[in-house]
């Protein structure tokens, strides 16, 4: 941008005076020169105001990624993440120094525990698909001591990706059945895949359609049946958070998303955490160190002959669990129920008012996400999921997840959290009706008022340019 108004680009001629000792560094060494852009603080802090601006996320407005769960993250929980006591510390440092940060930990794990009905929990793995990974090493542990050698994992259709990813990744054989019409699980189809090699049974409940699984007792009877486990994939945890629970629907093993259910950043590729609770049964095979209180202490514990060993270098992203922390106790019990009843009642409000346009597949009350499809624009029109997505943000709105879940054609998933408010939710609505109503040459015109408009995302992901002084060295 700078290189557009002036030329040539004005270099720094004074520099500051170092504030630093100067040390002996050898000639051959030693910068022959240095261009610090010249600039007046104005155009500087008007530079990065530009580009920030061109940015969209959670502060800019709703972000009703479907299966995402992009909520608001509240001020004060990254104000407690950037307090000294929680960035000026190392994992290095004797137990007796980090105490404080031990103790919140260990209740955290707690919490955790406690909101999903499980009976322990590791803070360890760095997100969702890490924790998902994490519970498949552990299922392995637990059949080994039992002396079983199971080799199968099986997911629905509707699983989100990283459920056969990662039990691949930990050397299952994935088995996946198909969905009911209703698009809930299939038994027959899941009764009919179960066996003495199925070592889990990975579902979302309520799954990425936002249907709640009413079979949940009979699914988890007929796998425990054959000797498997139970796998909750908690990324939809805030449809039920407060109400119900993995532990009452008898799974054994969960992971939790933090930067979903409980407000934390996803960081733009930045760390995220996924915590994996488990039932008394899988304890033992828990990734070490475990956290122990003795004598009013808290300490780290290496000696588990059983655990799978560390999964993540350190304890996880401790920064992140502090924001879910914060976030669970600032809510308490009852401020966690009333965002999952918010949650799914802005779900099946924006559903209900986008029926005008869209056609909605897939049973009637939903929970706190649902799957509208652009099928019918798509005959009548030729307009696609992905051109809807593009218009939206001409509207100044951030699209859907669009084309997920696959068993839906022309997929726009709608997620609106607990922080919508009524006004936001007609805005979008009204938006994507109009949209539904234009002419194909307006809506594949579009984005039209974005800094850039549409890009090859085939190219975009096959070649990734990291950074300008990297974009010039390929020039
Ligand atoms: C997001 C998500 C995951 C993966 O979680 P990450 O934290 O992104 O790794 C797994 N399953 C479902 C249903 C999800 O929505």
């Amino acid at each position: 941008m700078f290189k557009q108004s002036r030329s040539p680009v004005r270099v720094i001629t004074d520099a500051p005076e170092a504030d630093v000792g100067s040390t002996d560094v050898p000639d051959e060494l030693k910068r022959k020169s240095l261009s610090l852009p010249d600039i007046p603080e104005s155009e500087a802090v008007r530079h990065y105001t530009r580009l920030a601006s061109m940015n969209f996320g959670v502060d800019n407005g709703p972000y009703p990624l479907g299966s995402c769960t992009m909520k608001y993250n509240p001020k004060y929980a990254d104000r407690i993440a950037s307090l000294p006591s929680a960035t000026d510390i190392h994992p290095y440092q004797d137990d007796s120094t980090v105490q404080g940060t031990l103790e919140m930990m260990y209740d955290m794990e707690r919490k955790l525990a406690s909101i999903s009905g499980m009976d322990a929990v590791t803070l360890q793995p760095a997100a969702g698909a890490h924790g998902e990974f994490t519970a498949m090493l552990m299922v392995r542990a637990y059949h080994r001591s039992n002396g079983e050698e199971r080799d199968e994992v099986i997911v629905p259709d509707s699983a989100h990706g990283t459920n056969p990813a990662s039990a691949a990744m930990a050397g299952y054989k994935v088995i996946e059945i198909p969905s009911a019409s209703d698009g809930s699980v299939d038994t027959d189809a899941l009764k009919a895949a179960v066996s003495k090699r199925t070592a889990a049974f990975m579902l979302t409940n309520p799954n990425t359609l936002g249907i709640f699984d009413k079979n949940i007792k009979e699914i988890a009877k007929a796998v425990h049946n054959a000797g498997a486990l139970m796998y909750y994939d908690g990324a939809n945890l805030n449809a039920i958070m407060g109400i119900s629970s993995p532990g009452k629907m008898n799974f054994d093993i969960v992971h939790f998303n933090i930067h979903k259910t409980f407000a934390a950043p996803h960081g733009g590729g930045g760390p995220g955490s996924g915590p994996v609770g488990v039932k008394k049964k899988l304890i033992p095979f828990l990734p070490s160190p475990i956290i122990k209180k003795a004598d009013g202490k808290f300490v780290l514990e290496y000696d588990n002959k059983e655990s799978i060993g560390k999964v993540r270098a350190f304890h996880g992203n401790i920064n992140v669990v502090l924001r879910g922390y914060a976030y669970i106790l600032r809510m308490g019990s009852e401020g966690l129920k009333d965002a999952t009843v918010r949650a799914v009642l802005n779900s099946n409000y924006l559903k209900e008012l986008l029926k005008d346009g869209y056609d909605i597949p897939y049973g009637d009350l939903k929970k706190h996400e649902f799957v509208a499809s652009a099928s019918r624009l798509k005959k009548e029109k030729g307009i696609k999921a992905s051109d809807v997505a593009k218009r939206m943000i001409d509207f100044g709105i951030h699209p859907p997840t669009v084309y997920f879940p696959m068993l839906v054609d022309e997929a726009l998933m709608f997620e609106p959290t607990e922080d919508c408010s009524k006004d936001e939710l007609d805005r979008m609505a009204e938006a994507l009706n109009d949209i539904a109503k234009e002419d194909r040459e307006t809506v594949l015109r579009a984005p039209r008022n974005s800094s850039v408009s549409r890009v090859d995302e085939t190219k975009a992901a096959k070649d990734m340019i990291f950074s300008t002084r990297y974009l010039r060295r390929r020039q």
